[in-house]
């Protein structure tokens, strides 16, 4: 089985959406293996989503993501990294498809209610990031 890495984020953790989002999850037969709520230092946005440091829209996306707290998780299943990109939907919640993550409760493409690795790779690199081997259950 894959693993992914996912984030909840403060769009939808500041609206109460965490149960709503992870019924989703479950529902397309992901597993939530490790979840933990925190609050990103802007350190952590900047690492973590430095790949885009360069883009017009990076100020704003870190401060965005420092502004609440996040609920990070772990998901387990097969094909998990695809799955999880289709389950959230497109990055623009106009876009994305119907019964979506981000059709059913993103409000921009910037609070887009989620993110999910988007390679393998990329996956543990980011898990690692968060998680310790022995909270991953
Ligand atoms: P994520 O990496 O969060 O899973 P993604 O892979 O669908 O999303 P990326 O292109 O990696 O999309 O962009 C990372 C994040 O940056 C997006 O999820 C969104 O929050 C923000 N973002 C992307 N494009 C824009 C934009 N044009 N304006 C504002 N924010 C944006
Ligand atoms: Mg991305």
């Amino acid at each position: 089985l894959e693993r992914t890495f996912s984030i909840i984020k403060p769009d939808a953790t500041r609206r109460n959406l965490t149960g709503a989002v992870n019924a989703l999850i479950e529902k397309a037969g992901l597993r939530i293996v490790a979840q933990k709520r925190i609050q990103l230092t802007r350190a952590q946005a900047e690492t973590f989503y430095g790949v885009h440091k360069e883009r017009p829209f990076f100020g704003e996306l870190v401060d965005f993501m420092i502004s609440e707290p996040i609920v990070v998780q772990v998901l387990e299943g097969e094909n998990a990294v695809a799955k999880y990109r289709e389950v959230m939907g497109a990055t623009n919640p106009a876009n994305a498809a119907e019964g979506t993550i981000r059709k059913e409760f993103a409000l921009s493409v910037g609070e887009n209610s989620a993110h999910g690795s988007d390679s393998l790779e990329n996956a543990q690199i980011e898990i690692a990031q968060f998680f310790s081997g022995n909270e991953i259950v």
